[in-house]
C-alpha cells in the first residue's frame, strides 16, 4: 500500500511511546513527506523489532530520524545501549544469532528479530545496516526505495 512516511512513522512511534512510558523517544522527520509503497504490517513490525532491541539492550533514550536521499527513504534508529562488538556486527542478521554474555537484564530472545528485519527490508528492495561500538550504543539504518 501507498502510505505517507510521516503519518506512518508518527503513529508508530506515538503508539510505541504510549506502550513504554519510561522510554524517551525523540523523532526528527524530514520535511518532505515522502510517499512509500510498502507492506505496512511488516515494515511496522520490523521497526518495532529494532526499537525493542534498543530497549532490551540497555537503552532508554532512542532517536529516530528520517531523510529522503535520492531514490531512497532512510530511517535511522539510534540508541545509547550496550552496543555490539565488532566480531558480532555482521552476524546479528543471521537466523538464531545472539551475542553471549551481554544479557544486561537477562534478556531472552530467539535471535530472530534482526533476521526478520533484514528479510523484510530485502523483500522491499532496501538495505539495513548496523553501526556500533561496544558500550557506545547502536545505530540501525534502514533504506527503503521510494
Ligand atoms: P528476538 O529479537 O528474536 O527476540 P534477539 O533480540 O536476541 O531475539 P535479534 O533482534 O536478532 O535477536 O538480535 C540479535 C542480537 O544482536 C541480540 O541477541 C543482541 O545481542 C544484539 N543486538 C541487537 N540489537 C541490539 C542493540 N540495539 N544493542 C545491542 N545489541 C543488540
Ligand atoms: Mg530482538
Amino acid at each position: 500500500t501507498n502510505v505517507s512516511s510521516k503519518l506512518f512513522l508518527q503513529n508508530l512511534i506515538n503508539d510505541y511511546k504510549l506502550s513504554k512510558s519510561s522510554i524517551l523517544v525523540t523523532a526528527c522527520f524530514n520535511k518532505l513527506d515522502t510517499q512509500l509503497y510498502i507492506d505496512k504490517f511488516h515494515i511496522a513490525t520490523a521497526i518495532l523489532n529494532v526499537l525493542d532491541n534498543a530497549v532490551k539492550y540497555g537503552s532508554n533514550k532512542l532517536k529516530v530520524s528520517t531523510k529522503t536521499l535520492g531514490n531512497y527513504f532512510k530511517i535511522t534508529i539510534e540508541d545509547d545501549g550496550i552496543g555490539v562488538a565488532k566480531e558480532h556486527r555482521q552476524k546479528v542478521f543471521e537466523k538464531f544469532y545472539r551475542v553471549e554474555n551481554t544479557n544486561v537484564h537477562d534478556v531472552k530472545g530467539l535471535g530472530l528479530g534482526l533476521f526478520y528485519v533484514h528479510q523484510i527490508i530485502k523483500a522491499h528492495g532496501g538495505t539495513v545496516d548496523l553501526h556500533s561500538a561496544k558500550g557506545k550504543g547502536t545505530t540501525i539504518i534502514i533504506n527503503i526505495p521510494i
